[in-house]
């Protein structure tokens, strides 16, 4: 895949070096501007646990010169496995032959090694990363925008670029007010196992030397899992009803024996890795449907990433869309030949952008009803249909 070059390079203030605003640094570095990224922690990393990249992703990084940097940290998973709550094989999808079909492979990561292979070849190409960057307004007017930081100090750009995730101050400057984001009634607990416990169990010793996605699916709830590093780690997801009081922090320490209870009754495998843990945090899981407008008239400032369409991670593919937001950013900048052109780039980008992410937000609310079902007619409807119709993640 190559990639077009402007012969102009504006100077671009990325706010957020997140999985979006960093691949949006790479693709803009290759259309030929000058990018800086301000991010508000103080050390440039990721939190949390593990990642799927589908082949519509996997396809972005690779072009943009990823591939042996992540081959470094990637798993390959064989197949990925839908099972009822009780334990019961419902329908699987082989990857290896999805892959040969999307032309690209499905990768499992620890996200801190996919955030580490981003940012050093956005470096590499050129992008100026500063940490301790909080940027707390926009000040939009003319032909710049002016961002203004925690200390009051403010640096001009022709064009900002708001990657600051679901809890966005950039989508509110857009907006011109308050925007929340919508809650979902689910959460999320995280929990990554070191393998070694497990390889000592006969019961578990397949999910470490066979790599393999598994989603068990059941009351209000499922569960997720697969190795990560190579088989050192591994990886759970436990999407549960939110309990986490709404307007304050959210995330929070979980209560791992709250956690095993929700579960206790599930096919044993479960309920025995999970006595594995002894801490955990919660997510609380919030959604943006995408805005009515992603860019601002004047051409200087637009939206990329989880602060334009967070959704539930029901599919596994919040961080896929933020990838094509910075493919597609990337080509229509680097396709302007002049500044008056940039304000066709963004609305061509929105175009481009707004339709699909917006079916990703609703998919992975139906997805939440699916995978939730009670025992009863509907959930074996489900899974007569599953059985056709092999989950094909990520189309
Ligand atoms: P973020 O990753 O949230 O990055 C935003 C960055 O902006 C942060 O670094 C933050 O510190 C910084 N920031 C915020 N405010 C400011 C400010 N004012 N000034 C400066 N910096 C600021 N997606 C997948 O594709 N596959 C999966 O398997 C998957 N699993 C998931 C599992 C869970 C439990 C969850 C919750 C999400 C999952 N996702 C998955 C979704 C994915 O994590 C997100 O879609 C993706 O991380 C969004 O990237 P982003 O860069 O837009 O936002």
């Amino acid at each position: 895949m190559s990639h077009s070059k402007s012969p102009i390079s504006l100077n671009i203030i990325i706010v957020g070096a997140g999985l979006g605003g960093l691949s949006a640094a790479i693709t803009l570095c290759l259309a030929g501007h000058h990018v800086t990224v301000l991010e508000r922690a103080t050390t440039i990393g990721e939190i949390g646990a593990g990642i799927q990249i589908l082949p519509n992703a996997s396809r972005l990084l690779i072009s943009w010169g990823l591939a042996p940097s992540l081959m470094q940290h990637a798993t390959l998973p064989k197949q990925v496995n839908m099972i009822s709550w009780k334990g019961e094989h419902i329908a699987s999808m082989d990857f290896h032959e999805a892959a040969k079909r999307y032309g690209s492979p499905f990768w499992d990561f620890h996200r801190a090694g996919l955030h580490k292979c981003l940012l050093e070849r956005a470096v590499e190409l050129g992008a100026r990363v500063v940490c301790q960057a909080r940027v707390m307004d926009v000040e939009i007017g003319g032909d710049k925008s002016t961002v203004v930081l925690e200390d009051g100090s403010k640096i001009y750009a022709d064009l900002v670029v708001g990657a600051d995730g679901v809890a966005s101050r950039m989508r509110e400057v857009l907006m011109g007010g308050v925007d929340p984001p919508m809650r979902t009634g689910d959460l999320a607990y995280r929990v990554l196992l070191s393998t070694e416990e497990m390889k000592k169990d006969p019961e578990l010793k397949g999910f470490v030397e066979d790599p393999q996605v598994n989603y068990w699916l059941g009351p209000d709830c499922h569960a997720v899992n697969y190795v990560l590093k190579g088989g050192k780690q591994f990886n759970m997801v436990l999407l549960v009803p939110d309990d986490i009081p709404d307007g304050g922090a959210t995330t929070v320490e979980g209560n791992v024996e709250e956690m095993r209870a929700l579960y206790k009754d599930w096919d044993p495998r479960i309920p025995k890795l999970l006595s594995l843990c002894t801490q955990v945090h919660k997510w609380k899981l919030l959604i943006r449907h995408p805005p009515e407008h992603w860019y601002h008239p004047s051409g200087t400032f637009v939206l990329l990433g989880d602060s334009a369409h967070a959704t539930l991670p029901y599919l596994a593919s919040g961080a896929g869309m933020a990838l094509e937001d910075a493919a597609v950013l990337g080509e229509c900048l680097g396709r302007i030949r002049s500044r008056e052109d940039v304000l066709t780039a963004l609305a061509v980008y929105e175009v481009c952008r707004k339709e699909r992410t917006a079916r990703v937000v609703e998919r992975g609310n139906v997805q939440q009803e699916l995978y939730h079902l009670h025992d009863g007619e509907e959930q074996r409807e489900r899974d007569r249909k599953m059985r056709m119709f092999p989950t094909e993640a990520g189309e």
